[in-house]
This record gives C-alpha cells, sequence and structure tokens, in this order.
C-alpha cells in the first residue's frame, strides 16, 4: 500500500516532466511517476491527497 513516507519520496524523484498530472482540481494534480499503480495523489502532510482515477476525467489538462 502506499505510505505517506512513499509518496514523499516518489515525489521528491519525479520532476514535473515525468509525473502522471492527472488534475484533481486547479491546484492539485498527480504527483505520481507517469504510469504508476494504484491511486492518484498530491500533495505533502496534511494537504495530502488521494483520488481514484475517473473516466470522465480529463487528463493532462496542464500539459
Ligand atoms: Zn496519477
Amino acid at each position: 500500500m502506499d505510505s505517506d513516507s512513499r509518496l514523499d519520496l516518489e515525489f521528491a524523484y519525479t520532476t514535473y516532466r515525468d509525473c502522471c498530472r492527472d488534475l484533481y482540481s486547479p491546484y492539485y494534480y498527480c504527483r505520481r511517476p507517469l504510469g504508476h499503480d494504484g491511486v492518484h495523489a498530491a500533495g505533502f502532510g496534511s494537504g495530502r491527497v488521494r483520488w481514484e482515477h475517473r473516466p470522465d476525467h480529463a487528463p493532462h489538462l496542464l500539459s
């Protein structure tokens, strides 16, 4: 499962160009590596959010 510390590491080693960027809101996009398994995630500490991919979601709006 995704622990917060593992996500912190993933975020630290994933550049903007290489990350998933699935949008959660206009202010949060997925910071996990492109093609990752499991849920999308963004933010740090108490701002951490996780979300499932939604088929009606338009991906990569920021790219
Ligand atoms: Zn993602």
